[in-house]
């Protein structure tokens, strides 16, 4: 859609060519978000495109990718063989929602714009990663994955940073086994819940990213498969930092019994298909 308040439009080749940002800039990177829905409060367009900022990269610090990467390059890389945790970020990409969005929305896009159903964000909490952000300066700095969103839409970024490139270390989980779970109402709504698993068979360790179902995304780990009782612990109150009546969504596309619910059956189905055959028991 045209967006009638915008002046302006910048196209900078480099970052330090941003300067004088004012709280009515924004950046726009796929735009398939921003040119979706109305943006009064935008006067001016910071296009991201031409920073280069695309890039994907395996080097002995692990995964690199690039804030605007497109989503899709994620389906056609090579990864490393033994990365089997790639899979899950592929899983971000095929289930947001169409061909046609995830060949122009970014991996940057995704995360920065923070809607509880964003795919990429529940992923990389569970793969432990790292986001670079650029301050305006350029003075780079560092936040885990899982303190980044703070609240639907929400983030830690202020006025003028960006999110450079996401992280992920090769000591942390890229060796692990990875599934991607997402549950909507309808084929085409935005998931209630979304739950990415990570396994590691040697020590049977596993991590949930959970999204979706909660305000921000959330990590729930545990030092051996639980069992079906762990699991429903694993949301008691005293187990989640915050309250349970405030962690989950309520709203008209499902309540939060059901939001929890899911998330429980998500994860179930998750751990039961990633350790089927590696320690001889079936689970659920
Ligand atoms: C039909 C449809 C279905 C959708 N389904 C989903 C869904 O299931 N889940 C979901 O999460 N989203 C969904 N979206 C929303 C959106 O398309 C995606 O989240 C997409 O990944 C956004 O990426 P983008 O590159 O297009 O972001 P843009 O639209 O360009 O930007 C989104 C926001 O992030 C900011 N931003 C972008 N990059 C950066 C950066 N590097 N640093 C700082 N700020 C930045 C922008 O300023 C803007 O505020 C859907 C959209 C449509 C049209």
């Amino acid at each position: 859609m045209d967006l009638h308040s915008v002046e302006t439009y910048l196209r900078p080749q480099t970052f330090s060519a941003v300067s004088g940002w004012q709280p009515d800039w924004n950046w726009l990177a796929g735009g398939t978000w921003l040119f979706n829905e109305a943006q009064p409060q935008v006067k001016t367009l910071v296009d991201m495109q031409q920073l280069d900022w695309s890039e994907i990269e395996v080097t002995s610090a692990g995964l690199s990718i690039g804030a605007t990467c497109i989503q899709n390059d994620l389906l056609a890389f090579s990864f490393p063989e033994d990365w089997k945790a790639t899979e899950a970020l592929k899983g971000a990409v095929k289930e947001l929602a169409s061909f046609k969005l995830s060949h122009t929305a970014t991996v940057g896009g995704n995360i920065c714009l923070a809607l509880s159903a964003s795919t990429f964000a529940p992923t990389m909490v569970a793969l432990q990663a790292r986001y670079e952000i650029w301050r305006p300066n350029g003075d780079p700095y560092f936040v885990e994955a899982i303190n980044f969103q703070t609240a639907p839409k929400q983030t830690i970024l202020q006025a003028g940073e960006v999110l450079r490139r996401v992280q992920i270390s090769p000591d942390n989980l890229l060796q692990w086994r990875t599934c991607f779970k997402r549950m909507a109402v309808g084929t085409a709504g935005l998931a209630i819940a979304i739950v990415v698993t990570a396994y590691h068979p040697p020590t049977q360790r596993v991590r949930f990213g959970i999204g979706g179902s909660v305000k921000a995304p959330r990590l729930i780990e545990f030092s051996a498969i639980p069992t079906e009782k762990q699991l429903a612990e694993a949301f008691s109150e005293a187990s989640l930092a915050a309250p349970l009546k405030e962690l989950f969504l309520d709203d008209d596309r499902g309540s939060k019994t059901y939001r929890q619910h899911i998330t429980q059956v998500l994860m179930k189905r998750g751990i039961a298909e990633l350790s089927a055959g590696t320690d001889g028991k079936r689970r659920y």
